[in-house]
């Protein structure tokens, strides 16, 4: 056959696929597997968004937009960073993308350079190392603690900077932990980028999903050096709408910009139409956002108590909507142990491998208490179980 280009080849494959394939299987035969394996939530898209949508096809805004998203999206963005979040972007320092991940992908191949070496704190989200390895630029996990939440540890991390460091990659509240940093580690991670020169790639996607913490962004300390990553995906439940956006350096925004005309273009015009309505209509939007996180909190408290009584060691995520249970007792290697969840208790999870946390799987609570309960009752039969 034909061959793949080097830098397919080199896309490693994800470890997810075999139980995600089992599970699809289990499923076509009839089986009835609960699946907390997906990062998505499972609330429609609010009404006002998705009337915002129709309202704009019937208005004709079907066609190509300005690469970097209509004038009137990159205002509300602006907007939103000052208000929320005390960022201070102009429109000009804002881009709109196809999700976060595309604002991502963008970011890397504007910053990086074959060789550069990128800082990710472990247990990490699968996509950052894959993504920063196709640039020809170096992931270098920095592994935080089970019992310290999983925060970062900033002297930690500036042992790992080397004179080849670039930049740092941030997930608060990250994936898969549901870990939230704290406003001193980011006072002191920011300190250390302005120290070695350093890019802060901020992935804040699930900001508005903290539970008991305080959320904060780093670019507040470090504008210079701060590139910030958000979406409609998690916070509004628009993942199918693919919208992301950043904030950040003219310079940077602008290189992610050229990227971006030379790959995919605008953002979808209807999405973006979508997106201006989540981040202009505050009273629908908020009022969304808090019935979301009190569902969320409530789920969390739930599924971490019920993982616990069962004697899977579960740290309590400030964040997000995953848990990360030890995994150990019902097998030590957390593919193993997967697969025996997945064939005995017909659950399917995410084995933590490809996130660099061994021991571990992770464990999606964006579904109904009556599932959760479920995946309990299922669960209780395994070994290392109560
Ligand atoms: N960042 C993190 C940490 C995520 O978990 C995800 C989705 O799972 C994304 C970014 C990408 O979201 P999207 O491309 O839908 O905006």
């Amino acid at each position: 056959p034909f061959t793949l280009s080097a830098r397919a080849l080199s896309l490693k494959p994800s470890a997810t696929v075999a139980v995600t394939s089992r599970a699809l299987e289990l499923r076509r035969a009839g089986v009835d597997v609960i699946s907390l394996s997906v990062g998505e939530p499972d609330f429609d898209t609010p009404v006002h968004i998705r009337a915002a949508a129709t309202a704009a096809i019937e208005r004709g805004e079907t066609r190509y937009t300005a690469v970097n998203g209509t004038a009137d999206l990159r205002e509300a963005i602006s907007e939103k960073f000052r208000r929320e979040n005390g960022l201070v972007y102009t429109p000009d320092a804002v881009t709109v993308t196809s999700g976060g991940k595309q604002a991502l992908f963008n970011a890397f191949f504007a910053l990086l350079s074959p060789g550069d070496e990128v800082l990710i704190p472990a247990p990490y989200w699968v996509s950052y190392p894959e993504m920063v390895a196709l640039t020809g630029a170096v992931p270098v996990p920095v592994p935080t603690r089970k019992e310290a939440g999983f925060v970062l540890d900033p002297e930690v991390l500036e042992a790992h900077i080397t004179p080849r460091t670039r930049m740092v990659v941030l997930n608060s509240p990250g994936n898969p932990t549901g870990a939230v940093f704290p406003p001193d580690v980011l006072q002191a991670v920011a300190a250390s980028a302005q120290r070695h020169n350093l890019m802060i790639v901020t992935d804040e996607i699930y900001e508005h999903l903290v539970y008991d913490a305080e959320q904060v962004s780093i670019g507040r300390y470090a504008p210079d050096h701060t590139l910030t990553i958000n979406g409609a995906s998690k916070a509004y439940a628009m993942t199918g709408w693919r919208i992301g956006y950043a904030g950040g350096p003219r310079h940077v925004i602008q290189a992610m910009n050229a990227f971006q005309s030379q790959s995919t273009s605008n953002a979808s015009s209807v999405s973006q139409a979508a997106a201006l309505a989540a981040l202009t209509q505050h009273e629908a939007t908020n009022r969304f956002v808090a019935g979301a996180r009190e569902a969320y909190r409530e789920r969390r408290d739930m599924i971490v108590a019920g993982l616990r009584a069962l004697g899977l060691p579960t740290p309590t995520p400030q964040g997000a909507f995953y848990v990360m249970a030890d995994t150990t007792l019902i097998h030590p290697d957390e593919l193993e142990a997967a697969g025996r969840i997945l064939d005995e208790a017909k659950v399917a999870v995410v084995p933590g491998t490809d996130f660099g946390a061994p021991g571990q799987v992770r464990l999606s609570y964006a579904t109904s208490l009556e599932k959760l309960h479920e995946v309990l009752r299922r669960l209780a039969p395994l070994p290392g179980s109560a």
